[in-house]
């Protein structure tokens, strides 16, 4: 079985590096168990597509001997289009990546297959697709967008909003207790799927991004993808990547939870972004959102890396307000 997949093309012109990500190979996982996990193509039955991925399109499939206690599940299949040496090895290493990176709200990772093509990562499915999509869906102009499909959840809530940011902060403190830098942290990046009766939240996507959203990102020097409206000055301006700069991208994910999916500097070209965000302007305090959180995503982008929070105490400080949400006013509504 070939996953009904178009056949591999010779042409690899439109494939760019995105945010090129060093310290996922460097070996700072040495001591984990790299172990990557096969699963059988004929354990493997797609239903549809999903979506198309920055390196070829993404399907919902059921699968089959995955886990001793269920007989069959959905899962998400990532399927590699043109790969050539070099695409199978950066296949490879992010497989092992994925391998180690385990927690509850990071995607789950269920392996790969690889007897025939096209090469294929199984993940667990997120019924709701990717956050910033789920945003837009439940928020003032979803029925402007074309969203209207999706499940009628209403507008966002307050205790909903903190919710999901204290979920993505729970994954960056993994993430950083691995001293991982994402450096690509986005709403786009997330996914989201159900619990009972709530929301689940997880960061679904490491360094590549896919093409419906290819305005976010800023090309440079020809191949490289950089996502400069999520970006600190110094990523912008010397490329320095740290867990610091993924503090700053955590903010500009806050702002985009409570802005219902805007992006950020919607009203600047690429350009006219980078500029405002070194000389040192702040995006504004949306509409929704309370104080207590708008200190926090000023905590995110002191210009200084330094001086902005950590990670930790984002998260307790989410968590606290989840327990107990701010009443505010929406003076403006
Ligand atoms: P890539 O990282 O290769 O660019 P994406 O992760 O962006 O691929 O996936 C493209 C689309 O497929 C997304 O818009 C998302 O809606 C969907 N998708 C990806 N992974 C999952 C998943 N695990 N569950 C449900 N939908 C998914």
């Amino acid at each position: 079985m070939n996953f009904g997949a178009s056949p591999p093309s010779s042409d690899d012109s439109g494939m760019s590096s995105f945010v090129e990500n060093p310290q996922y190979f460097c070996g700072i996982f040495k001591d984990k168990d790299m172990c990557v996990q096969h699963i059988k193509r004929q354990d493997i039955v797609l239903k549809w597509e999903l979506g198309e991925g920055a390196f070829g399109k993404v399907y919902l499939a059921e699968c089959a001997n995955l886990s001793p206690d269920s007989d069959k599940m959905l899962v998400a299949i990532k399927t590699l289009k043109d790969a050539n040496e070099s695409t199978r090895q950066d296949f490879q290493r992010e497989a092992e990546l994925l391998t180690v990176l385990q927690h509850q709200n990071i995607v789950r990772f269920y392996g790969v297959c690889t007897d025939g093509e096209p090469l294929a990562m199984v993940f667990e499915y997120m019924r709701h697709g990717d956050l910033n999509r789920f945003l837009r869906a439940h928020g003032p102009d979803a029925h402007i967008l074309e969203e209207v499909k999706m499940p009628p959840l209403g507008q966002l809530t307050l205790p909903q909003m903190l919710h999901i940011a204290g979920q993505i902060a729970s994954g960056m403190v993994y993430l950083a207790s691995l001293h991982f830098v994402h450096r690509d942290l986005a709403t786009r990046n997330c996914l989201v799927g159900d619990m009972g009766e709530g929301l689940m939240v997880k960061i679904g996507d490491f360094g590549m991004s896919r093409d419906i959203y290819s305005t976010d990102y800023y090309r440079v020097g020809g191949r490289t993808m950089l996502p400069i409206r999520w970006m600190p000055p110094e990523s912008i301006m010397y490329r320095k990547f740290t867990t610091e700069s993924d503090i700053w991208s955590f903010g500009v994910v806050l702002w985009e939870i409570f802005t219902y999916g805007k992006q950020p500097w919607y009203q600047l070209s690429n350009s006219e972004a980078i500029e405002c965000i070194t000389q040192g302007r702040e995006l504004e305090r949306p509409r929704t959102c309370p104080k207590e959180v708008h200190c926090l995503m000023q905590g995110c982008w002191q210009r200084e890396p330094q001086q902005r929070l950590v990670i930790k105490d984002i998260h307790s400080r989410l968590l606290a307000l989840v327990k107990s949400p701010p009443i505010y006013l929406d003076i403006l509504g």
